[in-house]
């Protein structure tokens, strides 16, 4: 069976190929949106991680008829109340820019004292199956079959300066719980083994398995 990973953030896309490849998912051929032919991206308008997740994953999955796996993340900071949050991608006014985004967040919180400077990556990945996308309840509370969303948390601090050169996004300024290093300065496999994405894809991976079993 085909699954795409609908996302068009090249690091996002290199992170979740590695996660969902470690999960050795048997009788599963992963596609990117290179593999497919183009269709419109539609804007983040979902007031939550998960929505906005499912939207992008049902707009994936309508457009190629393929099952489609999107998430959708950030970093939430306690002193702002849990922003940057889904709006972390364009945080600084354009989307992508993660150099900006990074600096306005370290200027917003500069006068955080220490033991309030804790923060969190947040990711909610959805898988939709093309059956899933075409259902009218699809927008509804209850249950779709082949609508399934799921979460991962990854608790840390905000650091006061960027340190590191691995990951993207926000990694310099993130250090996660229990270690001295930043989320930029740990090895893929070990960002992969606690970060919020590791977390949620591995969440997903029974879901894909029961798909790929279905045929
Ligand atoms: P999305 O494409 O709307 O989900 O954007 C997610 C944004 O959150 C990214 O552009 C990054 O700024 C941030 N982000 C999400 N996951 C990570 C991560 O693993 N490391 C660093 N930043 C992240």
């Amino acid at each position: 069976m085909r699954i795409l990973l609908a996302t068009r953030n090249a690091k996002k896309l290199v992170e979740l190929r590695r996660i969902t490849a470690a999960a050795g998912l048997d009788g599963v051929e992963i596609l990117g949106l290179a593999d497919v032919p183009e269709f419109p991206e539609a804007p983040e308008t979902g007031a939550t991680f998960a929505a906005n997740a499912l939207a992008k994953a049902r707009d994936a999955a309508a457009a190629t008829g393929l099952p489609a796996v999107a998430d959708d993340s950030g970093i939430t900071v306690d002193a702002l109340n849990g922003m940057p949050g889904i709006f972390s991608a364009r945080w600084s006014g354009r989307h992508g820019e993660d150099e900006a985004n990074l600096q306005l967040l370290l200027g917003q919180t500069a006068d955080v004292p220490d033991g309030r400077r804790g923060a969190a990556f947040v990711c909610a990945a959805a898988l939709v199956t093309p059956d899933a996308a075409a259902d009218a309840a699809f927008d509804g509370e209850g249950d779709v079959p082949g609508r399934t969303v799921v979460h991962g948390t990854w608790r840390g601090t905000l650091l006061r300066a960027p340190r590191g050169a691995n990951g993207f996004g926000y990694d310099p300024v993130f250090a996660p719980e229990g270690s001295d290093r930043s989320s930029a300065e740990l090895s893929a496999e070990e960002k992969d083994a606690a970060s919020h994405r590791g977390l949620a894809l591995r969440a997903l991976v029974p879901h894909l398995q029961a798909l790929a079993a279905r045929g």
